[in-house]
């Protein structure tokens, strides 16, 4: 059975408990939206907050440590998020990549500890410009995938289950409001996707590959319409509700 589509907000190093509000409001909105998974991912001091005031949709963190616990100040592990009531958490994501020097080989080790401890990943993969100028896009997120995504820790049957994703995020697309070509994404996750089922056979070809970067109100139709796109992680656009549930709307099956 094909997964629902999946609308993941990622807020980055924004919010406050004030922001909460627009959480519940997307929450109270989700339940009219049973045909889309949504989640939110804030930082990790609203995590707990949020855990405890939603109920329809998912609760993430944006990275997680590749060890359980120790000498690792200012970390967070695996474990520990699914103690506090995480339901998954986002893995490699280009600002982490950039801003922590995170290799591809880190990023496998965490997806591997949060499998571990039971939560859902999505791994984030992308190219920088110069890359897809220089015709190397393919080959470098084929590359990502490859070495980021988990191998071990019952993967195949977390893509089966689909606690596994992948999420496509050109790095000059996020946060520019300079959105990707739906060609040239459909052309990028199908390449993912068949990349997925060499790594997990049958169950890779269920997985869902997310779109992110720039995806708004305007573009979301057209961008979760697109063959291959699984759903969209979603940054700027996932602050508020006005903002974010046109995406939810759009990734319904029968209203998109
Ligand atoms: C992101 O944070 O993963 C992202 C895609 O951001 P934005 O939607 O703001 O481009």
């Amino acid at each position: 059975m094909a997964h629902r589509p999946y609308i993941v907000g990622n807020w980055k190093m924004n919010g406050s408990r004030a922001l909460l509000a627009e959480a519940r409001a997307i929450d109270r909105a989700a339940q009219r939206h049973r045909g889309v998974q949504v989640a939110l991912a804030p930082p990790f001091p609203y995590l707990g907050l949020l855990r405890d005031e939603v109920s329809a949709i998912g609760v993430g963190g944006q990275d997680c440590h590749a060890v359980a616990k120790g000498a690792h100040t200012g970390d967070v592990s695996a474990p520990m998020l699914d103690d506090i009531g995480a339901d998954f958490v986002i893995v490699g994501h280009s600002e982490r990549r950039r801003d922590h020097g995170e290799t591809d080989a880190i990023v496998h080790a965490k997806a591997e500890a949060a499998l571990a401890a039971n939560l859902g990943v999505i791994v984030c993969v992308g190219e920088t410009l110069d890359q897809r100028d220089a015709g190397h896009a393919q080959a470098v997120i084929e590359a990502q995938v490859d070495a980021s995504l988990p191998r071990g820790h019952g993967a195949a049957e977390a893509a089966a289950a689909g606690k596994l994703s992948v999420a496509y995020e050109p790095i000059w697309a996020i946060g520019t409001g300079r959105v990707a070509a739906v060609d040239d994404v459909v052309a990028m996750h199908a390449a993912i996707g068949a990349r997925l089922i060499a790594m997990y056979g049958d169950a890779g070809g269920k997985m869902r590959i997310l779109y992110g970067g720039s995806v708004n109100a305007d573009n979301a139709a057209a961008l979760l319409g697109a063959p291959g796109v699984g759903g969209a992680l979603v940054g700027g656009a996932s602050l508020t509700a006005d903002a974010f549930l046109p995406i939810v709307v759009a990734a319904e099956p029968d209203e998109g």
